[in-house]
């Protein structure tokens, strides 16, 4: 039993941070925009680190998508930049359906262009109405003369406006369905919102009348929601994997200023409440660490079966980033508030993690519920 990474995955961790030191000098500008990043998007295709995110048939580095292999580049991507990461993942998460419920046809299409970043992948679940409960989906697919037409809004969808594709969940009759549709297709628009406290790639996504052909099934009709959770079960721990990154790159900037910085005749790091919110920090890091890459590891062998390590890490590493960065802000005083010091933009990047791909409050119902299963 070992409690550190092997080689490959050190391997992979190093090749990220080398991309993540190039991209440095882009990453405020890239976090201050609610657009796709061309500087980001050309270093990402030059790396080969999207070969992670699909499978060897389309080209990827190995047989299956590694969810710790995914988890590591997260790591090391998000201490620089949210939208580093979020390019990074987006690409993973918005194609898995066709990995997993793709036609021989639309694998061919699309997956080799996501692995070198010549197209842009968006998963499209979430609705006006429908955050946290799927069941509310409304978003319609009706089958006529051959055709399947498409009627409905998509809310909060990353990449938007810049995905090439939208893996779509829809209603289907009684069930949910999921669609392959192309940004192109004729009645598809993307309306902005408003800036978040953390700038993101986002927008709604509108079908009005969309018309797409038979073959652009996900998967079998009324199985849409399996390919969904499915993707989440694959990508879900590499958010912890992520906030680990984001915490880790907080501390050291505290730790950073609070060495240099005095205060009644002696570094900050030194001085008692301090000391104690770093050492707090630390230590909280490195036990959220260690369960996103158990969770990760347990997620390569059979990502469904590990839903619930995943999901553990995913609450326990972004409800730690939380705390972490909100420390480190206060260990830095008046210098952790200027809007974008890289504390600052990790304390406002740190936020929106609890919420997306699983809030905290859902994930716990279910790890509650799994307990419960497991005493019988
Ligand atoms: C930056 C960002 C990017 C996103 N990207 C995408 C994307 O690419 N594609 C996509 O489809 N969606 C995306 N989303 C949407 C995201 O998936 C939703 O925000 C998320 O599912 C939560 O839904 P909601 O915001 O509607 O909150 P709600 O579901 O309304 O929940 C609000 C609050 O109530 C709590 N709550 C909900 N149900 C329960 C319950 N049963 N018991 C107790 N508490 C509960 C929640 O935990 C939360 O605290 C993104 C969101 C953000 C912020």
């Amino acid at each position: 039993m070992s409690f550190e990474l092997d080689a490959l995955y050190v391997e992979i961790r190093d090749q990220a941070r080398a991309v993540a030191v190039e991209m440095e000098s882009l990453a405020v500008e890239a976090d201050a925009s609610g657009e796709l990043h061309p500087g980001l998007r050309a270093a990402l295709a030059r790396s080969g680190l999207w070969d992670l995110v699909v499978p060897a048939t389309a080209g990827g580095r190995f047989e299956r998508v590694d969810p710790l292999a995914v988890c590591v580049v997260r790591e090391a991507l998000m201490g620089t930049s949210a939208a580093l990461d979020s390019l990074y993942a987006l690409q993973g998460i918005g194609a898995y359906p066709i990995v997993v419920g793709g036609t021989a046809e639309q694998r061919a299409r699309w997956l080799p262009a996501v692995r070198k970043g010549r197209a842009i992948a968006a998963l499209a679940i979430t609705e006006p109405e429908a955050g946290s409960d799927l069941r509310r989906i409304s978003t319609s697919l009706v089958a006529r003369d051959g055709e399947l037409i498409l009627n409905g809004r998509k809310s909060f969808i990353s990449n938007a406006g810049a995905a090439d594709f939208y893996s779509t969940l829809v209603r289907d009759g009684d069930g949910l369905s999921a669609v392959l549709v192309p940004a192109d297709a004729n009645g598809v628009t993307v309306e902005r919102l408003p800036e978040l406290i953390a700038p993101h790639v986002l927008g709604d996504v509108v079908f009005d009348d969309v018309r797409v052909g038979p073959d652009a099934r996900l998967g079998t009709p009324g199985q849409g929601l399996d390919l969904v959770l499915s993707t989440l079960a694959m990508f879900r721990v590499s958010v912890a994997g992520a906030a680990v990154g984001l915490a880790q790159a907080a501390l050291d900037e505290a730790v950073r200023h609070t060495r240099e910085r005095e205060q009644f005749g002696r570094p900050l790091i030194k001085l008692g409440a301090v000391a104690e919110m770093l050492a707090d920090s630390w230590t909280e890091i490195e036990m959220a660490r260690l369960l996103a890459y158990r969770a990760a590891d347990r997620a390569r062998l059979d990502p469904r079966a590990a839903i619930h390590d995943s999901s553990m890490a995913k609450l326990a590493a972004t409800e730690m980033a939380g705390r972490v960065v909100d420390r480190c802000v206060q260990a830095m005083g008046r210098f952790g508030l200027v809007r974008n010091a890289k504390v600052e933009r990790l304390y406002r990047q740190a936020r929106p993690m609890r919420i997306y791909e699983g809030a905290s409050e859902v994930l716990r119902i279910s790890l509650s519920r799994e307990l419960a299963a497991r005493a019988g």
